[in-house]
């Protein structure tokens, strides 16, 4: 395979990791079966018929229920008035929403972000319902659709979504730029100075830290770290800048550690850029094919670094310190 070949497969990657991300696929929950689908219905509690815009995943009650996309939560907690019980409701990329009720218990609140796979809360039997089971919908500009082409989605059958759903707009979804071009805006600080999170974090865009992170943070686009910035975790982006503190983990295409910075880390990185005044700890290796998870857009370049040696260490004057 031709560099330019791996690039340009790992470019149709990461476009779909991005689609993959934003829109929902995959199943909400490992439910026992379906015992409802999309459609017209007899309503088990009203008796009549009516339609059903969501999927029944029968589930005992507490099984775990995971976000379908990247969001932010529009609702959380109990509506009484749509009889869903307790309720959650995500809104993701592109329009979408999705629905998920009847829960016994809920992990978020409304306005935090939660990322794909994110545990959002239990199954349960709350609301009008006749059993356990979770009620998941799919909500595209307010309108429901069938959640069973988009629970059937994933790397794999990719194109069929779009061939599948009727109804929405897929041909304009083609013209948007699948990595938002890091020129044409401002990184987005996603914790400000004093501030700390803890947790996993997968963004798209680019992002700056100021405060506290602990945990995984992912980025499409670029991360930068300020001055006061400290990430303990992994961070992996396509270019990493650090004026503040990162240790554990770094992943990334372009590692620059600016004045003041530090980075205590092992860092995966095809280049590194290091200010006189910026310190590294660790160790570097280059990158690696049987890696956990990493980021499908980072494996562009695997065949331009053949020729390098697998692993450079590389020592400061500090490593004496972190050992102690
Ligand atoms: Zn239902």
């Amino acid at each position: 395979m031709t560099p330019e070949r791996a690039g340009e497969l790992s470019m149709l990657i990461s476009q779909r990791t991005f689609y993959l991300n934003s829109i929902p696929n995959g199943l909400p929950i490992q439910g026992i079966r379906i015992s409802g689908k999309y459609g017209m219905r007899m309503h088990p509690v009203l008796d009549k018929r009516t339609m059903h815009y969501g999927i029944d995943f029968k589930a005992d009650k507490g099984t775990p229920i995971y976000a379908t996309a990247d969001g932010a939560v529009e609702f959380a907690g109990y509506n009484k008035q749509s009889g869903f019980g307790k309720l959650i409701i995500l809104q993701h990329g592109f329009g979408f929403k999705t629905y998920y009720a009847h829960l016994n218990d809920i992990k978020i609140k409304s306005g935090q972000f939660v990322s794909k796979g994110q545990l959002i809360g239990l199954s349960g039997n709350t609301g009008r319902s006749t059993g356990p089971h979770l009620h998941y919908e799919i909500r595209h500009l307010f309108r429901p659709v069938d959640p069973a082409p988009f629970v059937a989605w994933d790397m794999s059958n990719f194109d069929s979504l779009f061939s599948t759903v009727k109804g929405i707009e897929w041909a304009s979804l083609k013209d948007v730029p699948a990595k938002p071009n890091a020129a044409n805006g401002k990184a987005i600080t996603i914790i400000a100075e004093g501030n700390k999170f803890s947790g996993d974090m997968s963004i798209v865009g680019r992002m700056h830290i100021d405060g506290m992170f602990e945990g995984n943070i992912s980025s499409l686009d670029n991360i930068s770290i300020g001055k006061n910035g400290h990430i303990r975790g992994v961070v992996k982006a396509n270019q990493i800048s650090v004026c503040g503190l990162v240790e554990g983990e770094v992943w990334c295409d372009e590692l620059e550690i600016d004045r003041g910075g530090k980075v205590f880390a092992t860092v995966t990185s095809k280049v590194m850029a290091i200010h006189p005044e910026g310190n590294f700890v660790g160790e570097r290796k280059m990158k690696e094919v049987n890696t956990a998870e990493p980021l499908p857009h980072m494996e562009s370049g695997i065949e331009a670094i053949d020729s390098l040696p697998d692993k450079v260490t590389l020592n400061s004057d500090d490593e004496q310190l972190s050992k102690a």
